[in-house]
């Protein structure tokens, strides 16, 4: 019988030796879904889209992906997948239209429609008359979706992207995601591992990867108001090393420099103004020039920032 969802992973593991990149993680995700996967460097992200693209044997735990189960049926499981990391898999000295043809070849694509498919990538690329163009020539954007129009070639039900618009302009990257869009609402499951906040942001759901666990998982406002339990505000003031020691000192669940300015998280019984008030009062006390004080609406930095702070604090 096939799974109801997309993907489905049931206490995956993968170590290393002694060392767990991935330990017992779980989660699920629909079909049609556009599910965000987040964590810091060494999170264990790649470990996980490599074990559920059939690459890569987990050491324990089960994942099926597109009704197939990764282990078992691997080989099966890549013929429905799409798969596009940070370095676009693309043959650099290969012309754009050689570079559609090996992937169609990869795939396995019959030579009827070959020409249509073609069609298809030179046309969501925005390419159509540069097939002949070497590819190395291509600007960050234009590889891009040249990439992700040969990942997509074959029509997969569960399309993979690690990290696709690192190193990419506001403009392509903003393109991109409407061509993600576009995927997920007819039906393709999208999982992506991404540093930017405000794709975090495009994503239906995220879930964040700290050393090899899973720590938080929702839909972004969710996340949102499930972490950050009262008010989020943002102050400026000076000198910088003043104003961070003093806040450190006040009995804060959050404090996390933005620049020049700072965002402080107030507990949740504390009533807005009054603490706004108290908190410029102990930083003039502290000699620290305050410019201003306000409360702000939470952003995803926040959430992941305040989340591992509680992680590490736990920790120590
Ligand atoms: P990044 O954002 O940098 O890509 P990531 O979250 O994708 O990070 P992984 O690449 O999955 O992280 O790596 C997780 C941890 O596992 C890292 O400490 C990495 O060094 C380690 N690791 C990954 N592959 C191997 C391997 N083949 N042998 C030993 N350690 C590995």
């Amino acid at each position: 019988m096939p799974a109801m969802n997309a993907i489905e992973v049931k206490n995956l593991t993968r170590c290393f030796g002694s060392f767990c990149a991935v330990n017992d993680i779980s989660f699920s995700v629909g079909k049609g879904e556009i599910f965000g996967f987040l964590g810091a460097n060494g999170a264990g992200k790649t470990t996980t889209i490599r074990m559920l693209c059939g690459i890569l044997a987990p050491t324990s735990g089960m994942a099926s992906v597109a009704g197939f189960n990764i282990a078992m049926e691997a080989d099966l499981l890549k013929k429905h997948i799409g798969y596009m990391s940070q370095r676009f898999s693309l043959y650099e000295d290969l012309t754009v239209a050689e570079n559609i043809e090996f992937f169609a070849g990869i795939y396995g694509i019959n030579r009827v429609d070959i020409k249509k498919r073609s069609a298809w990538v030179l046309n969501m690329a925005g390419l159509n008359g540069k097939e002949d163009l070497i590819t190395s020539t291509l600007s960050a954007g234009w590889k891009q979706r040249l990439a992700l129009g040969c990942a997509v070639m074959h029509k997969p039900k569960v399309l993979f992207l690690d990290e696709p618009t690192a190193g990419v302009d506001p403009i392509s990257r903003k393109q991109f995601w409407d061509l993600i869009y576009e995927m997920a609402a007819s039906g393709v499951t999208v999982l992506v591992t991404t540093h930017y906040m405000d794709e975090a942001e495009h994503c239906h759901r995220l879930t964040l990867m700290d050393r090899g666990v899973i720590i938080a998982e929702g839909s972004p406002t969710d996340l949102k108001t499930r972490v950050l339990k009262g008010t989020l505000f943002e102050v400026e003031a000076e000198p910088f090393s003043q104003v961070n020691e003093a806040l450190k000192n006040m009995d804060l669940s959050y404090v996390e420099p933005f620049g020049l300015k700072f965002h402080f998280l107030t507990p949740a019984e504390a009533s807005g103004s009054n603490i706004q008030e108290s908190i410029k009062a102990r930083l003039i006390n502290a000699r620290c020039l305050v410019h201003h004080i306000h409360p702000i609406k939470p952003m995803l930095e926040d959430v992941f920032l305040a989340l591992i702070g509680r992680k590490n604090k736990e920790a120590t």
